[in-house]
């Protein structure tokens, strides 16, 4: 019975969360009902945490609460705050389409919200891969990788910087190949729902999901304290691009309960904002 919920549990809250986001979308307030969406699937997910774990010790304090939700805070100022300035520029284009256009326009919404998300995953694996592969860079994403327990809390724990090149990556794709903005709404609420996924301590299993979509059950190979098991799997919301410049690692057994980063972290907030600037000799040196 534990082994059917736990199959059923990530496409079952799919499903509902993109369900009520249509209802949402239809409605007169789409932005107020999605917010309701995402915080009912947060609560939901807080709840599965406690009820059936994937790893008991991640329930336990890490002392981060308060640096998670501020990195979350902030992270959502700068992605409110890109998406107004390339609409107020006219970069957005509403629902007609424009001459010259290449969008699909004529498809079914769902295989254009799907095309939506294949665009902005380009974007999406180019700034993870990076991130991952330059040092500048890494040194931002590690405040993301120092967690040492993965919930929902920190799912939006990032570094601004991290967060300005994943989103100025990945979203002009979508203007550029010309989507409506309903296709744009809708590659943002599957993002979130994806997200806050992908992060949770929930028992949830269904392997196969995993080939396609950022599944917590693979996710969690992408947290790993070993090299060659986190470079690994840099989707947001789908696998494609891992299969095909192969960066694709699930390995059919139980990933490491002890995640994070050898290298020090501020456990402040502010020292994590500043840490990446700080050259890194005199971070060592302040180490020692
Ligand atoms: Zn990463």
């Amino acid at each position: 019975m534990r082994r059917m919920i736990s199959a059923l549990l990530w496409p079952g809250l799919m499903a509902t969360c993109i369900a009520l986001n249509a209802w949402a979308m239809a409605s007169s307030r789409p932005m107020l009902y999605f917010n309701m969406i995402y915080f009912g699937l947060a609560a939901a997910l807080f709840s599965l945490e406690r009820l059936m774990p994937h790893e008991r010790t991640w329930l336990e304090s890490d002392g981060q609460v308060a640096p998670d939700l501020l990195h979350t805070f902030l992270n959502k100022g700068v992605i409110q705050a890109f998406a107004t300035a390339i609409t107020s520029m006219g970069i957005a284009r509403a629902v007609d389409p424009m001459p010259g256009d290449l969008w699909p326009d004529t498809w079914p919404l769902a295989a254009q919200v799907a095309l939506g998300l294949i665009v902005a995953e380009a974007g999406f694996y180019a700034a993870h891969r990076l991130a991952h592969q330059w040092r500048r860079l890494w040194r931002f994403h590690a405040v993301h990788h120092s967690v040492r327990r993965l919930w929902i809390i920190n799912t939006g724990r990032f570094h601004f910087v991290d967060t300005i090149v994943s989103v100025a990556l990945s979203q002009p794709l979508l203007y550029v190949a010309g989507a409506p903005q309903v296709v744009f709404l809708w590659v943002a609420a599957v993002t979130a729902f994806i997200g806050i996924l992908t992060h949770c301590n929930v028992d949830m299993r269904w392997r196969l999901l995993g080939y396609v979509f950022n599944t917590p059950e693979l996710h969690r190979w992408h947290h790993s304290r070993k090299a060659a098991e986190g470079n690994a799997n840099y989707g947001e919301n789908l696998m494609i691009f891992d299969h095909l410049f192969a960066t694709f690692l699930f390995p059919a057994r139980r990933p490491p309960a002890n995640i994070g980063i050898d290298e020090p972290m501020a456990e402040d907030f502010l020292g994590q904002l500043r840490q990446p600037f700080v050259p890194e000799t005199n971070a060592v040196a302040a180490r020692s």
